[in-house]
């Protein structure tokens, strides 16, 4: 009896804890809404990744009977979720219209590093009349080594570009946790080549995009069969959601043992895919040569045989470029693109 007693009386000491904590955590969003409205009138950037860091290590050193790892965790949910609360959600005013534009043309880095490489390249790109602007946030590396995207940081840069040069977003999600946390701030969903067959995925973005019909761009997986390619459009329509755009994006063949591509263009695949369906097919030429010395030529042969649109990737500083600098157009070199193209 005795311990049952206080169990209870335990129990309630926690319940009264958790609502101290929630009511602490309530009024650090409040505070931390406030001062984003400061920052955006002054026009800072409402992430600040050193003071992030700064906040960690203090309070490591403060609670240091407490696990690092779980400090640096709980502030990494709690930073993303404040950030998520003063991002603006979106007006996609025209969207659809703009997605029926010819040729489609979705450009923009592999991923997004930083505040000032995003505004370069949207810049540019929006004086180039180009209103997809495509960039990684959360990017599936083949290594966990690599450069593995900035989160939501990186979301908040590639937005307050975005929204200043009247520009619509393209980026990949790869879990549903993603999914959700970004969902009101992104313009068209982009699933990768590695996740089109992530079943479950599929059908949580199907799901999630039935009522509103939020565009979604698939890539075709670098393995994957025709067919295999339309079942899986079926996992995301299948709920109600039409407004699928297809990526031909390159399939890996033998080609690769002795080129120089990183992919064999499916340039046929196009082809097929007209007879067998009226999504639209964009084609990446980026990714399906993996160098960008053919991608002007494969581009005009991709329209030529009926693709609706390219999307491409371009960087400031190609050579300096986190991720797929190699396939990355400079701006000069975007130009002569657009040229040729046009
Ligand atoms: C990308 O678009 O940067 C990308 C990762 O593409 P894919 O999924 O085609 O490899
Ligand atoms: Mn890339």
């Amino acid at each position: 009896m005795k311990n049952k007693n206080q169990i209870k009386i335990l129990r309630e000491q926690i319940d009264e804890i958790d609502e101290q904590l929630f009511d602490l955590l309530d009024r650090r969003f409040g505070t931390v809404k406030k001062l984003s409205r400061i920052k955006r009138k002054i026009k800072i950037s409402i992430t600040d990744i050193q003071r992030q860091e700064k906040i960690i290590q203090r309070i490591t050193q403060k609670y240091n009977k407490i696990d690092p790892k779980f400090i640096e965790e709980i502030f990494l949910s709690i930073f993303d979720y404040s950030k998520i609360l003063q991002l603006y959600k979106i007006e996609n005013k025209s969207l659809i219209k703009n997605l029926q534009e010819k040729p489609l043309l979705i450009a923009g880095p592999c991923s997004i590093e930083s505040k000032e490489q995003i505004e370069t390249i949207s810049n540019f790109l929006k004086e180039n009349g180009i209103k997809f602007l495509r960039g990684g946030i959360f990017k599936p590396r083949t290594s966990p080594e690599s450069f593995q995207g900035l989160g939501i940081d990186g979301l908040i840069y590639m937005k307050d570009a975005a929204v200043k040069n009247d520009q619509y977003i393209v980026t990949e999600i790869m879990t549903e946790k993603q999914l959700d946390q970004v969902y009101d701030f992104v313009d068209v969903i982009q699933i990768g080549s590695r996740n089109m067959c992530s079943f479950g995925l599929l059908k949580a973005i199907g799901k999630k995009t039935a009522k509103d019909k939020k565009p979604i761009l698939l890539k075709r997986g670098m393995n994957s069969t025709i067919n295999e390619y339309l079942s899986a459009v079926k996992y995301l329509t299948k709920y109600g959601n039409n407004n699928v755009l297809l990526c031909l994006r390159g399939i890996r063949t033998f080609e690769q043992i002795d080129s120089e591509l990183r992919n064999t263009p499916d340039l046929a695949s196009i082809l097929e895919l007209k007879e067998k369906t009226n999504k639209k097919i964009i084609f990446d030429p980026s990714h399906s040569t993996g160098n960008k010395k053919h991608i002007v030529e494969i581009s005009k042969a991709a329209l030529k045989l009926g693709a609706d649109g390219i999307m491409i990737e371009v960087h400031n500083k190609p050579e300096t470029a986190l991720s797929d600098g190699k396939q990355s157009l400079d701006f000069k070199q975007f130009n002569n693109f657009l040229k040729e193209i046009r």
